[in-house]
């Protein structure tokens, strides 16, 4: 099948042939029909985070083609929409409704001893999350699939699996998503702005750039008990300066949200649910359509920011 490949950090993505495995124990096999381009591949293949050669592409939609032996939930032509949560689905983390904490993650991929899922001339071939999606096909645990009902089109499907990667910048498209007040942090001052509207401070505050600058502007506009979540980063090294005395004080709370942390088999068929009762815009968030070979001038125009998200709908 065809799959574009990271053979090198910050080379870009290579359109290739790869061998994938038929599906063994709880695995499907899914035909993939949309893949989102998204920051935290690119991250991953510009920075020293996972090994090379590797397939990666976590936002997938696609239909079922296969199930290993094993496979309790899902059938053949069920629409399936990847998570990059990795969960066993029997820790007491994953229990107690928190699979996105699950103490066990590595159970969902093959054991070293196994076969690998994707292979090229024989040799394995890294798979990321567990989806490994910029590819004509993906082999993937059945913990990290949700069904999703059939009316749903797949480009808007594949950004459930990671709806947080939306462009900060573009404040028309926040209003466009709910917003109710827009601060352009160009030309007005952040912290006073928000203090502006919120005279108390804010209650929740969600970083999706993570830059230093603007995680301690983000703590800086908290209230009394507020909280800071950190959902983006924009490199691996980011550091942020917190000073004690008016954490304690201003008793804050700094909370890592890691893609999303949700429970994906409860959240992505409720999120399906609610884009087809016309109550979550994913339409205005996939403003391009590529196929697989463009995905590195898919990337290169994500950069200025005028586009909101780029999927893969062509393999
Ligand atoms: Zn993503
Ligand atoms: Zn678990």
């Amino acid at each position: 099948m065809k799959a574009l490949v990271l053979n090198a950090i910050g080379r870009g993505f290579d359109f290739e042939d790869v061998d994938i495995a038929t599906p063994m124990g709880r695995e499907v096999l899914v035909n993939v029909q949309a893949s989102g381009l998204c920051h935290t591949d690119l991250l991953f293949a510009t920075h020293d985070i996972v090994p090379t050669p590797a397939v990666l592409g976590h936002e997938v939609a696609g239909i079922v083609a296969a199930v290993g032996p094993d496979v309790a939930q899902i059938r053949v032509g069920d629409h399936v929409v990847g998570s990059l949560a990795q969960s066993c689905g029997a820790c007491a983390r994953c229990l107690s409704g928190r699979s996105f904490q699950c103490t066990h993650p590595k159970s969902t991929l093959r054991r070293a001893s196994d076969a690998p899922r994707l292979s090229r001339n024989g040799a394995g071939l890294f798979q990321g999350f567990g989806l490994g999606g910029f590819a004509e096909r993906a082999l993937i645990h059945e913990n990290q699939l949700a069904v999703v009902p059939k009316e749903l089109p797949f480009a808007q499907a594949a950004l459930l699996g990671c709806v947080v990667d939306i462009q900060p910048k573009r404040l028309d498209a926040a209003k466009r998503f709910g917003a109710t007040d827009v601060i352009d942090s160009t030309t007005t001052k952040p912290v006073e702005a928000v203090r502006d509207l919120l005279p108390g401070g804010a209650d929740h505050v969600f970083d999706f750039v993570g830059l230093k600058a603007v995680a301690e502007q983000g703590l800086t506009m908290l209230g009394v008990g507020g909280g800071l979540y950190l959902v983006g980063v924009a490199r691996p090294d980011i550091e942020i300066g917190m000073n004690i005395f008016n954490a304690i004080g201003g008793q804050k709370r700094v909370q890592g949200v890691n893609f999303g942390s949700t429970n994906a088999k409860r959240d992505i068929p409720m999120y399906a649910e609610l884009y087809l009762q016309g109550r979550m815009n994913l339409d205005d968030l996939v403003s391009r359509k590529i196929s697989l070979r463009d995905v590195n001038d898919g990337y290169a125009a994500l950069k200025d920011g005028s586009l909101t998200r780029v999927v893969v709908t062509s393999f």
